[in-house]
């Protein structure tokens, strides 16, 4: 039986879909922008209807408190992020806030009151574009920020700092928006697949048995500028012809095994100076490497060292490369997994396992609790696209089922 208000949460989604808009069916909401602050203002005003308090920390996250009846248990945290990728669709982060905000609703509905807190966080910059360095939010309530992320600038050159102080927060109080170890009991998320796995099952959602591990490198080749016209083909040292033959091979070692999971991308390339009558000097692009198993990415990530080296050294390039991101594959709680199973046959819903290729803010959480993640089923498993999709019918199941899950869990 659905207990959740599904079209109220379907009028939710239409509603935060106006903030950023972009074309008919895209969004744009870039981290730490007037834009995300507009989307924290309306979801905080679903928040406070749910009977919560909302504040904003000073990492930028909006965050929805629903006090127990006792505030000395560790609470249940449930989110995702409101910010969207530049190019995106509806759904992603979207899905999690929205799901999260109609549980509690229902739960108020139902004067269902909970011994343990509940909070709903809409994590700052979680899809990691503007600064190149994702999950800004879930990182820094439990102090896992990197050296030197504030000094981070966007295409503009905003600092991260800036854009902070910008949004209404202080960076100096970074430790008071901090949650103390032990202090959160487990994490659920709420997202949508972004694959195709779902949508090819024909099943509406899923049950997320953990989020591989993403790598994510700048590498930066340096070679001559010269004369197109002019410079010998054999004394160049062409940059971007470098960084094409690294390219192809970051696909060969991805596919090596077909049947695995692995994914190997080039998506972002910048070539200095850029002039159709100069050999590129320099070229700086982005490589992410995920695989649900460490050993064996370890292994392609050396395999990928040595033949950057060997190709560079062949176009006499010098590199560098910065590791921007490195993450362990995290596994989901099986106690959580098997509530959120239980809920679903409740349902009479068959919802498959699957794996998360892309990181989501419970990797972050990950560290510091249980966490569970429910997937929704996403149209030909397109996201970061405009034309990405999820039902209204598959998100009202995916939140019944997280409903379900949470009163069970708050039973513990
Ligand atoms: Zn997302």
């Amino acid at each position: 039986m659905i207990q959740i208000n599904a079209s109220r949460l379907q009028a939710h989604f239409e509603a935060m879909s106006l903030i950023g808009k972009m074309g008919e069916t895209g969004t744009c909401r870039p981290a730490h922008s007037d834009i995300e602050k507009k989307a924290f203002e309306l979801a905080a005003s679903w928040m406070q209807e749910a009977g919560m308090k909302t504040k904003i920390d000073h990492f930028g996250n909006l965050i929805g408190r629903l006090e127990g009846k006792n505030t000395s248990l560790p609470l249940l945290m449930m989110g995702s992020h409101l910010d969207s990728q530049p190019y995106g669709g509806r759904f992603d982060g979207v899905a999690g806030v929205l799901c999260a905000i109609e549980v509690v609703m229902t739960m108020k509905e139902n004067q269902i009151i909970p011994d343990r807190t509940i909070e709903i966080i809409s994590f700052a910059d979680e899809e990691g574009w503007r600064f190149n360095k994702g999950l800004f939010g879930s990182r820094g309530i439990l102090g896992k920020l990197e050296e030197g992320e504030l000094a981070r600038a966007d295409k503009e050159g905003i600092t991260r700092e800036q854009a902070l102080k910008d949004f209404g927060c202080d960076v100096t109080k970074f430790k008071e928006s901090e949650y103390a170890v032990g202090s959160i009991y487990c994490f659920l998320e709420l997202h949508i697949e972004q694959g195709p796995v779902l949508d090819i099952a024909k099943k509406s959602i899923g049950i997320v048995s953990g989020i591989s591990g993403p790598l994510w490198l700048t590498v930066t080749l340096k070679g001559q500028a010269g004369h197109t016209g002019s410079v010998p083909m054999p004394l160049r040292k062409d940059a971007l012809l470098g960084a094409a033959e690294i390219i192809v091979a970051v696909n060969e070692i991805a596919t090596q095994v077909k049947e695995n999971p692995t994914v190997g991308t080039v998506a972002t390339i910048n070539v200095f100076p850029s002039s159709r009558n100069i050999i590129a000097e320099e070229v700086q692009f982005t490589i992410d490497l995920r695989d649900i198993d460490l050993e064996r990415r370890h292994r392609y990530e050396k395999q990928l060292m040595e033949k950057i080296s060997q190709i560079c050294q062949k176009n006499g390039l010098t590199f560098s490369i910065r590791e921007d991101t490195n993450s362990e594959p995290r596994y989901c709680a099986d106690w959580i997994k098997s509530i959120i199973k239980t809920n679903c046959e409740n349902l009479h819903i068959e919802a498959p396992e699957l794996m998360s290729g892309p990181f989501h803010d419970a990797l972050a959480l990950s560290y510091a609790c249980d966490y569970g993640m429910i997937f929704v089923r996403c149209k030909d498993g397109i996201s970061h696209n405009p034309l990405e999709f999820a039902s209204y019918e598959d998100l009202a199941i995916g939140t019944q089922v997280m409903y379900g899950t949470v009163l069970d869990i708050l039973k513990k």
